[in-house]
């Protein structure tokens, strides 16, 4: 139980809104996730946009993943943060010829490259640094993730990755590219995802793919099929089902690839140590609603304004008959709102109220909108 009375008391003692990291919950998600994915021979890299706060940062490189970046500054701060660079990947549709160097001047393991353009750009920026950039193919494998729109990846219609029939005109270019040397193929089909089917079609996909690079004498080495894990947030204390997730790619990876494989999990390894802590400003009567105005809002976590996402909100501190509320920030956004009709105790002004399975997305997507402060955070270690 992260919110014990006394944890609760403890939290009253700081100024809000901020995150609350329960550490324990964060190892122990570690412990499992890398233990089952170790067991069956598999890397993973962790995806650092969905947390790069320091402190989640050096735990998660003390369990021996890689990272798992899409900026430069991701690589040096992963790198800063007890990363190897022999451990990280720089995915992105979008990389800077500055990012680039900075990925090759650091050495990292692999680029993952989205179209003929970027392997041309990297080839020419290697050549001018005297390196070797090594390079995994991002490819489309049209695969419908079954999550939310906003956050699927890899179909037709998005802008990631380079489709399928497209592979035979990149695979010539990349033959007279000097400068690039091939090592694998990358997918990622998108996030949030809690049915696993998509995860079975992806491998048999991949089962093809690697077989086409094979039949043109390309042996891929990494074998990288990306994040995309989901979370229960109706259930901030139930882990993500790794097992089961890394038993869909032992099973249906072709026997011959699958000591070649990694992922890039991020939301499933840090949404549940985290809650957003905030305290209520104000209950307010509206024409139909009662509103609870936060001292938290999107400029804390953006996930409800940006796409509606669902965060279990709980108050730490009333114990009264429940009643319907509500929950919105202090931004001036009719979307900064946290949950429409939900059931609270009997809430009031100065109670404490926890955002739940806020640990992925939440910190990394805060702003200054409004010209608000951002918000700090804090550690069950040391509170
Ligand atoms: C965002 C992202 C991930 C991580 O996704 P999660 O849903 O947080 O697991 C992995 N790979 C790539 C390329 C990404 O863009």
């Amino acid at each position: 139980m992260t919110f014990t009375k006394e944890i609760t008391n403890r939290l009253r003692n700081h100024r809000t809104p901020f995150y609350y990291y329960d550490m324990d919950i964060l190892r122990e998600t570690l412990t499992i996730a890398s233990r089952e994915a170790s067991s069956r021979g598999f890397t993973v890299h962790y995806a650092l946009k969905a947390n790069f706060n320091p402190v989640i940062m050096k735990t998660i490189a003390e369990y021996g993943f890689g990272a798992d970046c899409v900026s430069g500054n991701e690589i040096e701060h992963a790198l800063n943060c007890g990363f190897q660079p022999g451990d990280t990947v720089f995915a992105g549709v979008g990389k800077s010829d500055q990012e680039i160097e900075t990925g090759l001047r650091l050495g990292i393991k692999c680029f993952n490259c989205e179209s003929i353009a970027e392997l041309k750009v990297i080839d020419e920026i290697a050549a001018r640094m005297g390196k070797k950039a090594p390079v995994a193919l991002r490819i489309n494998p049209n695969i419908e993730a079954h999550t939310i729109r906003h956050i699927t990846t890899g179909t037709d219609e998005n802008k990631f990755g380079i489709r399928i029939p497209e592979l035979e005109e990149v695979v010539t270019v990349m033959s007279g590219l000097h400068n690039i040397v091939f090592r694998g193929i990358h997918f990622h089909i998108g996030s949030q995802i809690t049915d696993l089917n998509p995860y079975r079609n992806l491998c048999t996909r991949v089962n093809e793919i690697y077989d086409w690079f094979t039949d043109r004498g390309l042996e891929p080495e990494v074998i990288n099929v990306g994040g995309g894990l989901g979370i229960n947030y109706n259930e901030p204390e139930t882990l993500p089902p790794f097992e089961q997730y890394f038993n869909v790619f032992s099973t249906h990876l072709d026997r011959k690839i699958r000591s070649s494989i990694s992922f890039e999990l991020g939301r499933s390894l840090t949404a549940s140590c985290g809650s957003l802590i905030s305290s209520v400003l104000f209950v307010k009567e509206g024409a139909s609603e009662t509103f609870v105005i936060l001292d938290a809002g999107m400029t804390e976590l953006l996930r409800p304004a940006l796409y509606h996402a669902f965060h279990l909100i709980e108050n730490l501190t009333s114990e009264l008959p429940v009643k319907k509320y509500t929950v919105a920030g202090p931004v001036c956004e009719t979307t900064d709102t946290f949950g429409k009709f939900i059931s609270l105790p009997e809430t009031q002004r100065g109670d404490i109220i926890a955002i739940r399975s806020a640990g992925a997305y939440g910190e990394a997507m805060a702003s200054r909108y409004n010209l608000r402060s951002l918000p700090g955070s804090l550690y069950s270690d040391s509170i």
